[in-house]
């Protein structure tokens, strides 16, 4: 069992008791009582938190009593004498674990102290613990063997700042090499992910934050998000792992709505932000981990800035499959791994689902099968990389296309390699189109007011699509509804691109209503973390 354990790390003892019972409530299976936060604190005040703890708690929770020395990451500075005097005190009154720093324990105060007390306290263990918040241990492996040869019964706890995902990598194989109960954690954002898979990969313990503010790691996961995003009640050995590949991250979307509907589906899976920094090199380096590791049981991946090009080279250089049109498009939004489809074990696919997922929202909206784009004539703004995809998309159905950008170069370089006609903005104020596509971010919050075409330019029959999702109504929206066109909104095409995707990863069909509502929902709290 990997225990969710909650850090109570408070000033004083009615603190400490507020956040306890936030904790219990919130669903913690631990609490480690980091005394070290701790104002004032003497072996009294300590031993008060302690049954205080278990009056709310309960007995049958367990906790971790923590006096962190500062060079590990303490917050208040106590001298060693009174630090050993409060695990010594905590293994008196039952705590189930005490955390020493591994280097302290080699020295003969601790030995000589607190070896007694976990004699007399047959029921308390030892965490031996190590921390580098600068950079991965020189030699993890090592660290673990020198832990665990020294003090057998103890449980060793390395925990240390990853500076790339890839540097979880090591965390996640002494896991799962572990024969015995081990904690093994990556701080930072690029470790976020260790902090959900250790419950995959049976560390012995995970710490969430209570909220934001108050983690006693960089990287914390809170409590919350443990519970309702990740859904981590229901992570096992055999839960499947997918995640959306980005740097930035922290905005993504994605993972609410994949997790939402993998648990609507009773799909035994998580969706996880991975956040892959740098370029081309790091993005193979980190599928090549994932690869290497089929023990991880990564199914699929969703991918965006700045990887989606990258992500279909490497495809191509596994010999993987690449759909037809993610090749003209030349760039991959979905990765698959399908490890049942070969006798290799592996096999890589590589899909563009925003161009199906464009398409789909722009049919539905017109009231039109796919087929009825044949010489449609219509005008894209902007020759980005969403541009890309509907143009590739769109051309495909046999549309004729114009493409509207402000860059001259980029639309004739788009036009050329898809067949199309191009125009600088100037243009869009003479449009002869039955369909209007925006594939700018003009208009996205937090610039609302503004928008790519000139209102005079929208005509009763014509569609127009935008592609911006947030807000679902834009400007150009507002003004080709008054104009009394048909309007399509970006959540259509970001809803229908993610059930392509949760179809190509699961075989399974999502379920669009609670899709959208999960955009939504999401969106409308990310306009309030920002306020
Ligand atoms: P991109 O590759 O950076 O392209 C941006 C495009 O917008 C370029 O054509 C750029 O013109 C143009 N542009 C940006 N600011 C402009 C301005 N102030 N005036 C005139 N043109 C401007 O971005 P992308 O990946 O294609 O994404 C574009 C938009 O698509 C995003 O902002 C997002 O809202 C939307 N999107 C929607 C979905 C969905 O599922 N609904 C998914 C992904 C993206 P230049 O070439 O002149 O720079």
């Amino acid at each position: 069992m990997t225990y969710l354990a909650v850090p109570i790390s408070a000033r004083n003892a009615a603190q400490a008791a507020e956040q306890v019972r936030r904790a219990v409530a919130g669903g913690a299976e631990m609490l480690e009582l980091r005394m070290d936060y701790l104002e004032g604190i003497t072996v009294d005040l300590a031993g008060e938190v302690v049954r205080q703890t278990r009056a709310l708690a309960g007995t049958a929770m367990p906790l971790i009593v923590t006096c962190r020395d500062t060079r590990e990451g303490g917050a208040i500075d106590y001298p060693e004498s009174l630090r050993i005097e409060v695990l010594t005190m905590a293994l008196r009154e039952g705590a189930e674990f005490v955390d020493v720093e591994f280097a302290n324990s080699r020295k003969s105060a601790f030995r000589r102290r607190i070896e007694p007390a976990l004699t007399a306290a047959p029921k308390g263990r030892l965490i031996l613990s190590a921390h580098d918040f600068a950079r991965p241990f020189d030699d993890l492996r090592g660290l673990y063997r020198e832990i665990v040869q020294g003090f057998p019964a103890a449980v060793p706890k390395l925990v240390y700042a990853a500076g790339h995902i890839n540097d979880c990598f090591q965390a996640f194989d002494l896991l799962h090499k572990a024969d015995r109960d081990c904690i093994v954690l990556c701080m930072g954002q690029a470790g976020l992910i260790s902090r959900v898979l250790t419950k995959k990969l049976g560390g012995l313990v995970t710490f969430a934050s209570l909220d934001e503010a108050s983690g006693t790691a960089p990287g914390q996961v809170t409590l919350d998000a443990f519970k309702r995003l990740y859904h981590c009640d229901s992570i096992d050995r055999q839960t499947d792992l997918f995640g959306v590949i980005a740097d930035p991250v922290g905005h993504s979307l994605s993972p609410a709505i994949h997790n939402a509907c993998l648990a609507d589906r009773k799909i035994n899976g998580v969706y996880l932000p991975l956040l892959v920094q740098g370029g081309r090199e790091e993005l193979f380096a980190f599928l090549d981990h994932v690869l290497a590791r089929p023990w991880l049981d990564f199914r699929g991946f969703s991918v965006t800035i700045p990887h989606k090009h990258s992500a279909l080279d490497y495809v191509r250089q596994k010999g993987g499959f690449i759909e037809p049109l993610a090749e003209q498009i030349g760039a991959a939004n979905t990765l698959v791994l399908d490890s049942r489809a070969t006798s290799d074990g592996r096999r890589l696919g590589a899909y563009n689902s925003d161009y199906a997922g464009a398409l789909d929202a722009i049919a539905d909206g017109m009231g039109i099968p796919r087929e009825g784009f044949r010489d449609m004539p219509v005008a894209v703004v902007g020759a980005g990389g969403v541009a890309r995809a509907i143009v590739a998309g769109l051309t495909d159905a046999g549309a004729k296309v114009t493409i509207y950008n402000r860059t001259i170069e980029r639309a004739e370089q788009l036009a050329a390699d898809f067949g199309c006609a191009w125009s600088d903005l100037e243009g869009l104020s003479h449009l002869h189109a039955r369909l209007l596509v925006n594939c700018t971010s003009i208009g996205m919050y937090p610039k609302v007011d503004a928008t790519p075409v000139p209102p005079e330019s929208l005509k009763p029959g014509m569609a127009v699509f935008d592609t911006v999702y947030n807000p679902a109504e834009t400007l150009l929206l507002k003004h080709a509804k008054a104009a009394g066109a048909r309007t399509i909104d970006g959540l259509a095409m970001f809803v229908n691109q993610a059930l392509a995707q949760f179809h190509l990863f699961t075989g399974q069909s999502a379920n669009p209503a609670l899709m959208r509502n999960v955009v939504l929902d999401s969106l409308r709290s990310l306009v309030d973390r920002d306020k």
